[in-house]
């Protein structure tokens, strides 16, 4: 079984997200979005890839859509009213809320002020939401009877989701866009560690690493402030939603601060109505807004009043958020046509322009004359400034992400091609997990995961009935958990760590079985064999064995072989917690490793180390058994840095 991810939109690059997962046989599309950048058919995904009769009902389960901008979610009353899919749609509440805003709002800059052709009218706007279900954060959903979704927080804009997806034991997550830090209104992404065998992330920031955030915000400020102070105007062109209440926070905080009586104004009523719901979603918005919430609603502006047409070539400096972002069109166009010619002026510009926008021109070096279309050139003689703190994450905190994830697969979408590349290389190299960054209308196609359920023989099950007690003395219980409660000092602890290991047995034609290493040995008809180790290590005693050779034995203890073991033994009880040490007259037990002194000069198991004398080593001899490996190499390192010589009285 393989999981399918036809990638419609936002393959190497920003705009139209639309992936397209067929997970077990069910069909998921993720977000549903148009591209800013086109006005010709490559504005949409090529929904005829998803099927060529345009039967959309029967070839998709289900459509999820992130969040509510219009590059997740442009595309959708288009899919639903004109191409006519029919089937369930989920997305959080306050995408359900603002998305209406956000896709009304485009509909007018396009038909009503650019004059192009109608994808999609009011009415279609409101059809398209009555088909959307709203979803809580992490609230489970079942589609169907396969199908599980739950959404997680995003950061990002307000409501702004990444979707977990379940069918039967592939699982996967598509983040949408998310930011992994805080900011002024909205919080960072948050999800549970799920096991998961395909991740889908944005990478829009793939290879910047951003310093702080306040140097940042201070960058923004000094530059609007020096403007307005030379008389100058400022432009701000955002979409109504998002970037334009996180900058309002921003600026309003900082008019207050520094007792400013320069006009902050807003293009259009919508957003001043964007800005009522924000105050109604509180909940969904940073903890620092929600702590603030009881004394002042952060969404209260105090410094900021609705813009008049009137007021575009009005003498005296002023601040304005014009829609939309990135200067597409509409009234953000119609001001920068105003203003950019003058020097005074400034134009601050989001981290991220798509290409074919004016603000993408604009950040491409320093242009001083600008086409905004067919047959209108602007001076640019303003000044220009971009803002370098965005809603999205760096890749600091994609690598983050992936990591605390570790899915099996990782999926880039929404990013440019050379960054895409670069983090899949870092994502591949340094966590190890297989990546790609599909173009657009490109499948990839990963395994999914199936669990094969096995049961347990009776022969197993008896034998990991059989208790395996341990007893440890703990210390005084200054480190325990037990908070100021007195606990009596080393009381005896007794454990009871039963560890099965069986034999998986995959047979064709019956169900798959865990049995007992002996039984399948009955079943392969085979005898028992027991692989042994052996290793004969020398320990140094010094100028102890001369002493013995020179006959002042008289005045240490006679040292015979029970002897050399008896101070082993010591050794071994200090260094080795918690393991049973057993002296057996001509040899030491632990566990399945037998130590007895080796008296055999032609020892095979000896390998030839520092050429000491005869005299100044003493060999020991240690078997075990291969379970015993790990706590084998244990006693050996023991032995080989011992010095028996030197510790005789306190170990005798
Ligand atoms: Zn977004
Ligand atoms: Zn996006
Ligand atoms: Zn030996």
């Amino acid at each position: 079984m393989a999981i399918d991810c036809l990638v419609l939109g936002a393959g190497q690059e920003v705009g139209k997200s639309c992936v397209v997962v067929n997970m077990n046989g069910k069909k998921i599309m993720f977000d549903c979005g148009m591209h800013m950048g086109h006005h010709d058919h490559q504005r949409y995904p090529d929904f005829s890839r998803i099927s060529r009769t345009g039967d959309f009902d029967s070839s998709l389960t289900c459509i999820i859509i992130t969040h509510f901008h219009l590059d997740h979610i442009g595309a959708l009353p288009y899919f639903t009213e004109v191409c006519g899919y029919k089937g369930p749609i989920y997305m959080t509440y306050p995408t359900k809320a603002l998305a209406p805003l956000m896709l009304e709002d485009y509909r007018k800059v396009m038909v009503d002020r650019r004059g192009e052709e109608e994808q999609f009218t009011s009415e279609n706007i409101e059809e398209c939401m009555k088909k959307v279900t709203a979803v809580d954060l992490k609230q489970t959903v079942q589609v169907d009877k396969d199908l599980q979704i739950r959404a997680y927080y995003a950061g990002h804009v307000l409501g702004a989701a990444m979707f977990y997806a379940k069918v039967g034991d592939s699982a996967i997550v598509y983040t949408g866009d998310y930011n992994m830090t805080p900011d002024r209104h909205l919080g960072a992404a948050q999800i549970d560690r799920l096991h998961l065998d395909l991740l889908i992330s944005e990478s829009t920031y793939g290879t910047t690493i951003r310093d702080s955030k306040y140097a940042r915000e201070r960058e923004f400020l000094d530059a609007v402030h020096k403007c307005v102070t030379n008389g100058g105007k400022v432009l701000i062109p955002t979409f109504a939603l998002g970037r334009a209440q996180e900058l309002c926070i921003l600026l309003d905080d900082y008019w207050e601060r520094m007792s400013l009586k320069v006009p902050i104004y807003f293009s259009a009523g919508l957003t001043l109505q964007a800005n009522l719901y924000y105050k109604v979603l509180i909940n969904w918005t940073s903890q620092k807004v929600k702590d603030a919430y009881t004394t002042r609603n952060a969404f209260d502006f105090k410094h900021v009043c609705s813009f008049d047409r009137s007021l575009i070539n009005a003498p005296g400096p002023c601040v304005l958020f014009a829609t939309p972002g990135m200067i597409s069109g509409g009234f953000s166009l119609e001001v920068f046509k105003h203003w950019a010619p003058y020097e005074k002026n400034l134009i601050t510009l989001p981290g991220y322009c798509v290409a074919g926008t004016v603000g993408h021109k604009l950040m491409s070096g320093k242009p001083t004359k600008v086409n905004v279309d067919r047959d209108t050139q602007v001076d640019v003689r303003c000044k220009i400034h971009q803002l370098s703190f965005s809603p999205h994450t760096d890749a600091k905190g994609i690598m983050d992400l992936v990591n605390f994830l570790s899915p099996k697969h990782v999926i880039l979408v929404h990013g440019e091609k050379p960054r895409m590349i670069a983090l899949q290389g870092r994502i591949q190299s340094e966590l190890g997990i297989q990546s790609f960054c599909p173009a657009n209308n490109e499948t990839v196609s990963i395994p999914s995961t199936h669990y094969v359920k096995a049961d347990i023989s009776d022969t197993l099950r008896r034998h990991s009935k059989c208790p395996n007690f341990k007893f440890s003395k703990t210390d005084s219980g200054e480190n325990s958990d037990t908070g100021f409660m007195p606990t009596p000092l080393n009381p005896l602890q007794v454990f009871d760590d039963r560890v099965t290991e069986g034999i998986l047995c995959l047979d064709r034609s019956k169900k798959a079985k865990v049995v007992h290493q002996d039984e399948f040995l009955g079943m392969l008809g085979a005898e028992k064999h027991e692989l042994q180790f052996a290793y004969c290590c020398q320990v140094p005693i010094g100028n102890l064995g001369n002493a013995i050779e020179t006959e002042v034995a008289n005045v240490l203890p006679v040292i015979d072989n029970g002897s050399w073991l008896h101070l082993l033994t010591g050794k071994l009880a200090i260094e080795l917690n918690d393991v049973n040490i057993q002296e057996c007259g001509e040899h030491i037990q632990v566990e399945s490793i037998s130590i007895s002194v080796c008296l055999n000069d032609d020892c095979p198991h000896r390998i030839s180390e520092t050429n000491l004398n005869k005299s100044e080593a003493v060999y020991f001899c240690c078997t075990w058994l291969a379970a015993d490996e790990p706590l084998a190499r244990n006693v050996i390192s023991t032995l080989r840095k011992l010095e028996l010589s030197t510790n005789l009285t306190t170990a005798g």
